[in-house]
């Protein structure tokens, strides 16, 4: 038996954070298309370049090519027994598409969280995201800065501001969020397996909360 988490949840709701620390626990991979088109992007590729303009904007990929490179991941023998899929999938077209990879592999979503966070709360924490780029480690200005000014605590590497978390992108990515990716919520909560998780608490307590609804599976 395979066991597939899709996270669903707005941007900055601490889904990629979330995803990480159960992934651990659970010894799942952790499948995150951002991660997989940052890297790409970082690494020039064909696929980088094409998803870069979109990123930069806080726009969507497109379907056809954000799906080929999920379902290329999927494919890959780590995932045999299942993995915690973030920021994937983000469209109606992509959910089905997801369904049927699922199905060609034997497997189905078992359950999908959703991390709800009020819309004020976002963008305060979006705005102020500061990133590693050499651990890929995230810090908040505010809630969770770094010991010293724009350092990374674990590896000393100067921190950046993520193209996609300036002010005027993040906007535009919670709109994009509003009109493609919240329609999500019924669609899964129909398939009966959305449960919703309060994410406007500490870190730590929202972890604990998942893996909570997760070991009752
Ligand atoms: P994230 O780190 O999940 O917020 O993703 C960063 C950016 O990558 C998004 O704003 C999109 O431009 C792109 N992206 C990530 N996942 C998807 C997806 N499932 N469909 C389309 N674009 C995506």
């Amino acid at each position: 038996m395979s066991t597939f988490i899709v996270m669903l949840g707005p941007p900055g709701a601490g889904k990629g954070t979330q995803a990480k620390r159960i992934a651990q626990e659970l010894g799942y991979p952790h499948v995150s298309s951002g991660d997989i088109f940052r890297e790409n992007l970082k690494n020039k590729t064909e696929l980088g370049k094409l998803a870069e303009t979109y990123m930069n904007r806080g726009e969507l990929v497109p379907d056809d090519v954000t799906i080929a490179m999920i379902k290329n991941r999927l494919s890959r023998e780590d995932c045999d027994d299942g993995a915690i899929l973030d920021g994937f999938p983000r469209t109606a077209a992509q959910a089905e598409a997801l369904n049927r990879i699922l199905a060609e592999m034997d497997a189905q979503i078992d359950i999908v969280p959703y991390i709800n966070v009020p819309d004020s709360v976002l963008i305060k924490r979006l705005t102020g995201r500061w990133t590693c780029p050499v651990c890929g480690h995230m810090y908040h200005e505010e809630f969770n800065p770094p010991k010293e000014d724009l350092t990374c605590d674990v590896d000393g590497a100067e921190l950046y501001q993520r193209e996609d978390d300036k002010p005027e992108t993040v906007k535009n990515r919670i709109q994009v969020y509003r009109d493609q990716t919240q329609s999500l919520i019924d669609y899964y909560q129909k398939q009966d397996v959305l449960v919703e998780i309060n994410g406007n608490q500490e870190i730590g307590t929202v972890t604990t909360d998942l893996l909570k609804v997760l070991n009752q599976e």
